[in-house]
């Protein structure tokens, strides 16, 4: 049992990724409390790990200041301190010609998937530094690092993200704190459904020719499992990840190279 007696937060836990890194933490051993607007999915999510004092479903916002603080108060309300692993999970991700990318979607992509995870890390490592112990693993994207057309403003929000892991890491790095990234490829999830829809609605192709042309993206010709994610955030998580430090770490068949 790597994480027995940590207390995980995992933002966007409700689906996809974050319910993913949820279901492995929680077998591993850590108590997890799932974050995300729709009440639903984190008490489904919290449901299936079972037990009524190992998860924690919260409705939270990440995008709202406010909203975050109260989640914070939750967790330490619940289980008497504050998140000993945090994972910046909750994003969004739309497409639009940089001309057509109005006001609304530029600040909606900084608002949820940059000051979100700025929000969530602030609350979180004043008492991480206390006890002299923390994982905080944000999940970028390989579009954090390179640049396609159409997603202007959800590559500058990861691209965004991977500059404050990159701070954050040295910052806290003698304190027995660890900040990293993972930037996965196209993963198998709604969002690469939306995607996918996204497409075929413009493009006129057929939901199969869409879905064969964004795993023709990878080297690896498929798209990447969300249980291959959060084997990787557990690495990150557990004590063996301790030497891992400010990285950026791709998961994505090998189609970015830095
Ligand atoms: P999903 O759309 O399946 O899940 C996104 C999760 O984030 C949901 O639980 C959603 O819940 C939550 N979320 C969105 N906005 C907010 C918000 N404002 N506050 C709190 N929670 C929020 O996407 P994935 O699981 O695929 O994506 C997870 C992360 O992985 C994202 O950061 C994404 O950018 C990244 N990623 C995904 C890739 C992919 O191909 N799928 C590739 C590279 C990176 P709700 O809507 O209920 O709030």
């Amino acid at each position: 049992m790597k994480l027995e007696n940590r207390i995980a937060l995992i933002t966007g836990g409700g689906r996809g990724i974050g319910r993913a890194i949820a279901l492995a933490f929680a077998r591993d051993g850590a108590r997890v409390v799932l974050a995300a607007r729709t009440a639903q999915q984190v008490e489904e999510t919290a449901a299936e790990i079972g037990n009524e004092g190992i998860a924690l479903p919260v409705v939270c916002d990440v995008s709202d200041v406010d909203s975050v603080q109260l989640m914070f108060a939750r967790v330490s309300a619940k289980f008497g301190r504050g998140p000993d692993i945090l994972v910046n999970n909750a994003g969004i991700a739309e497409s639009a010609p940089l001309a057509k990318t109005d006001d609304d979607l530029w600040q909606r992509h900084l608002a949820i998937n940059l000051s979100g995870t700025f929000y969530c890390t602030r609350a979180a490592v004043p008492a991480m530094l206390e006890r002299g112990w923390g994982r905080v693993i944000n999940v970028a994207s390989i579009a954090g690092k390179t640049g396609a057309p159409y997603i202007s403003a959800y590559s500058a929000s990861k691209h965004g993200v991977l500059g404050l892991t990159r701070s954050t890491a040295l910052e806290v790095a003698a304190k027995g704190i660890t900040v990293n990234a993972i930037c996965p490829g196209y993963v198998d999830t709604d969002m690469t459904t939306r995607g996918v829809e996204n497409v075929t609605a413009k493009t006129g192709r057929s939901a199969d020719q869409a879905l064969e042309a964004i795993k023709k993206m990878s080297p690896q010709n498929r798209l990447i499992t969300v249980e291959e994610i959060a084997a990787l955030a557990l690495l990150l998580a557990s004590e063996e990840g301790r030497g891992i430090n400010g990285q950026a770490i791709n998961i994505d068949g090998g189609s970015v190279l830095f």
